[in-house]
């Protein structure tokens, strides 16, 4: 291995063992009440030298049940979303605003975000992605406010590209509906499968 080649391998192990660090601290979290629930930690899962990032809002029993994000009927339509640009899961990284499911998949409290949302901001910045898609309202109002912006509701913003200067470089934030959304309605469907598509032009 020449030298060139050794500190590339040093790179992508340090962001490797800075996951799984932190997915360790995850699986032990009991910061709020949602580990006395949980059957698992859904920490997130994709290769780590990937491009895209895609953040959900939290896992649902499917995902609870199993440790991973997205395998449930929401993460079918994910799963053929990504097919529709031509990537492939392990080619996006996926995870969640909070690692563990709130009882009966209701929505994230204010506390939980903000005892979970270390995790999130320590896995964005070891990624460094160029672009994040967060999913669905939660999702896209934590992130646009974590880089300035003032966010509206989903239904104004999705599909809209919002443009950051993050510590690691430039980057693209596009907010989509949340794919558990759109399965209940075509209306939405449509849109996301149109506003996903823009992922192929970027
Ligand atoms: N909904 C989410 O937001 N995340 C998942 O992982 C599954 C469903």
């Amino acid at each position: 291995m020449n030298i060139n080649m050794n500190i590339i391998s040093q790179t992508k192990m340090s962001k490797y063992e800075n996951l799984i660090k932190i997915e360790k601290t995850v699986k032990n979290c009991n910061k709020c009440s949602l580990s006395k629930t949980r059957i698992n930690t859904v920490f997130g899962e994709g290769s780590k030298n990937v491009k895209i990032m895609l953040i959900g809002e939290a896992p649902g029993r499917n995902e609870d049940k199993q440790g991973i994000p997205f395998i449930g009927r929401a993460g079918k339509l994910l799963d053929d979303l990504l097919k529709s640009v031509n990537l492939k899961r392990d080619e996006v990284y996926i995870t969640n605003i909070l690692k563990c499911r709130p009882p009966k998949n209701r929505n994230p409290l204010k506390k939980e975000i903000n005892a979970c949302k270390s995790f999130l901001d320590k896995q964005i910045e070891i990624i460094k992605p160029k672009v994040i898609c967060p999913l669905g309202n939660s999702a896209s109002i934590y992130i646009l406010k974590k880089y300035f912006f003032d966010p509206k509701r989903i239904s104004d913003i999705h599909g809209k590209t919002f443009n950051v200067k993050s510590s690691s470089g430039d980057m693209i934030i596009i907010p989509l509906y949340h794919p558990a959304y759109a399965i209940y309605n075509t209306k939405s469907k449509k849109i996301l499968i149109n506003d996903f598509n823009q992922i192929k032009h970027l």
